[in-house]
């Protein structure tokens, strides 16, 4: 289910634009508008969970299934060799911004080590 005001729901119904890089029933990928590396996509179930404290048992098919289509996307972005980096941001210290699950795929540069 999607709900209002929620930019990405919107993403997921359509109704605003992006650059779509795969899309399902149940997930869409795209690109993040303000890349920070040469690929930077956005995989997001496209109901409605606020992050990762929304997941429960009941995700556990969803969420493997996110994983696949990052997998998928990762090899067709020519980045699964090379090596790239997944990152899910949780809540306020977590840096999370768009409140809307959401998996960044990061790739086709060396990143830097730190964290945070
Ligand atoms: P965060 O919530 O901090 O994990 O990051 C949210 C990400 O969503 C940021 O990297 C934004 O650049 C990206 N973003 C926000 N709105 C859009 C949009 N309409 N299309 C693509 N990416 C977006
Ligand atoms: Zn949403």
């Amino acid at each position: 289910m999607q709900i209002p005001d929620c930019i990405f729901c919107k993403i997921a119904l359509h109704e605003i634009p992006c650059e779509i890089a795969y899309e399902d029933d149940e997930v869409i990928a795209f690109k993040d508008n303000h890349p920070l590396a040469p690929v930077h996509l956005l995989v997001i179930p496209k109901n409605h969970l606020r992050n990762l404290n929304d997941v429960t048992s009941e995700h556990d098919i969803l969420m493997c299934h996110l994983l696949s289509v990052i997998r998928r996307l990762a090899s067709e972005f020519g980045i699964a060799e090379s090596g790239y980096r997944v990152i899910t941001n949780t809540g306020t210290d977590g840096g999370q911004i768009v409140g809307h699950l959401h998996f960044h795929l990061l790739g086709g540069q060396a990143l830097g080590s730190k964290i945070g």
